[in-house]
């Protein structure tokens, strides 16, 4: 068997690896290559660090030929959202606020990486501090959507679903707070999973709201992110909300949901999140997908979720405020970014503080700052902060409520595919709607994935199938995401990102 050294599987490439019928540093190289090609019209990277790689893959091939490999994945490389900090490399959040920081230390996701021996490709192109649904919001420029470059590859991780939707990378890193995994997914034909929260480690993942965020995989199959997941998950005693137990079997979940046969399982469609406001080629590839399931032997029923209409409102009081307080952090003192005020002789402190904090943060950020200094403001905390954290327990009563009913939830994930760069970026409130439907999922500290469901027939862009789960139930996600993408994929004839243009000499 030889496989491809950019198009196969992760599984695939480790497969390979064991046999003897490639090494690490070629499908390294072969990953480099693919950049070199492509990522001057995609931009899904901010930092590639080849010799880092190939270093690391030169290590991970000494392994192998002692017969001592370190994981399942040992030498298969991978992307990094440069959220998460790496030991010598630069970690920007995709703000100028830290350029030029490299910090001294890795989060624990990445050491476990390296611990696994993953080599580190580069970091990946993001919204500034992740917020945002479109990856305009970095400070350095968009990253475009692999399959029609016009277009915005979702976000805040855009940079990682399109590395990995352009065969950049066979997997990457991501962090979802409100959809930024699942999202850029959905856009890019890709599969993302936010795992339940507290099952990975958050040490080392710069915060944004750190009651939501959750780091989880970015890859083309479902077995790949439970491999994944597998490696970057379980209890971490830096972060002082992992769980403490053991991750279910989430690999073999996935093998078992391949087979096809999901008789005996339960699936509730989520009455307020599949309904108005989707695209209609959005809404025919999810209902089509939850025929499939029905074929593979489920049983469909309607949830009514109602304090989910709250969930975006609720959202965006939490989200801001813990980011306001976050973010103060970002002082000109510590870290990356000074700016000297013009034609100020000698500066106060604080008045340096104004200034870099003025010039390092975009638009976006300043407008979460004053929305969450304002909510947290003594009168109106009750008011504000308190309602949101007591609908959130609504929210997360709905879920309770859902499944004592059925084993997993389903949704679209993102109502629309792909709009164009710029459309909503004077638009906040428009882009914030992108995501509905993965926001309530962060809000109860859920598990879900997101899974290519196909091609709207309007625009011919990929959509998404959404599975929610029990938390720490992550291992039902990967049975029924393999279950549907086995199912999809014998309709399409092979993966969907077969469909997706060729990039090679696209010029920008
Ligand atoms: N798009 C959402 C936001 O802007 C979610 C971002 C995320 O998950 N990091 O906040």
């Amino acid at each position: 068997m030889s496989i491809d050294l950019t198009r196969a599987s992760a599984d695939e490439m480790a497969r390979a690896l064991a046999a003897g019928e490639t090494t690490s540093v070629e499908l390294t190289r072969a990953a480099l290559a693919a950049t070199e090609l492509v990522d001057g019209a995609v931009h899904a990277y901010l930092h590639v660090d080849a010799e880092g790689a190939l270093a690391a893959a030169a290590e991970s091939d000494a392994r192998r030929a002692a017969g001592t490999p370190a994981s399942a994945l040992d030498g298969v490389p991978i992307a990094v959202k440069d959220v998460l900090t790496t030991t010598g490399l630069p970690t920007t959040c995709g703000s100028k606020i830290l350029e030029g920081w490299i910090p001294p230390y890795d989060a624990t996701v990445v050491a476990r990486l390296k611990a696994a021996g993953l080599p580190i490709l580069g970091k990946t192109n993001m919204d500034e501090f992740a917020m945002g649904s479109s990856t305009e919001h970095s400070a350095y420029g968009p990253t475009h959507n692999p399959w029609d470059l016009e277009r915005i590859p979702g976000g805040s991780g855009g940079g990682s679903a399109a590395a990995v939707a352009s065969f950049q990378a066979p997997l990457a890193l991501g962090t979802d707070t409100g959809g930024s995994i699942r999202q850029p997914g959905a856009v890019t034909g890709t599969v993302g999973v936010k795992p339940t929260y507290g099952g990975v480690s958050r040490y080392g993942l710069v915060a944004m709201a750190n009651s939501l965020d959750q780091v989880g995989p970015v890859t083309r199959t479902v077995l790949d992110a439970a491999l994944l997941h597998e490696i970057i998950g379980g209890h971490d005693p830096l972060d002082s909300t992992s769980v403490d137990q053991p991750l279910p079997p989430l690999v073999e979940a996935a093998r078992q949901g391949a087979t096809g046969d999901l008789s005996g399982l339960k699936v509730g469609v989520i009455t307020e999140l599949s309904g108005e406001g989707y695209q209609s080629g959005v809404l025919a590839r999810f209902n089509e997908s939850v025929d499939l399931l029905v074929a593979a032997g489920a049983e469909v029923v309607e949830v009514s979720c109602p304090n989910f209409v709250h969930a975006l409102a609720t959202y965006y009081l939490v989200m801001p405020c813990e980011a306001s307080s976050n973010l103060a952090k970002f002082d000109a003192m510590r870290y990356g970014l000074r700016v000297l005020p013009e034609g100020v002789e000698s500066p106060s402190a604080e008045e340096v503080m104004r200034a870099t904090r003025d010039a390092g943060f975009g638009d976006e950020v300043k407008r979460r700052i004053i929305l969450g200094t304002y909510a947290l403001s003594s009168g109106y905390y009750d008011a504000y902060y308190g309602t949101a954290q007591r609908v959130r327990t609504l929210i997360s009563q709905d879920f309770a409520a859902a499944f004592e009913q059925v084993d997993v939830l389903v949704s679209p994930t993102s109502p629309t595919t792909a709009f164009k760069l710029g459309e909503k970026l004077d638009d906040p409130l428009a882009m914030y709607l992108n995501d509905l439907a993965t926001i309530p999922a962060n809000l109860a500290g859920v598990p879900g994935i997101s899974v290519p469901s196909g091609l709207a027939e309007e625009d011919g862009l990929p959509t998404g199938f959404q599975v929610l789960a029990p938390a720490l139930a992550d291992d039902r996600l990967y049975r029924v995401g393999a279950a549907l993408e086995a199912a999809l994929e014998a309709i399409w004839g092979g993966p969907l990102l077969d469909k997706a243009p060729t990039l090679e000499g696209a010029a920008r």
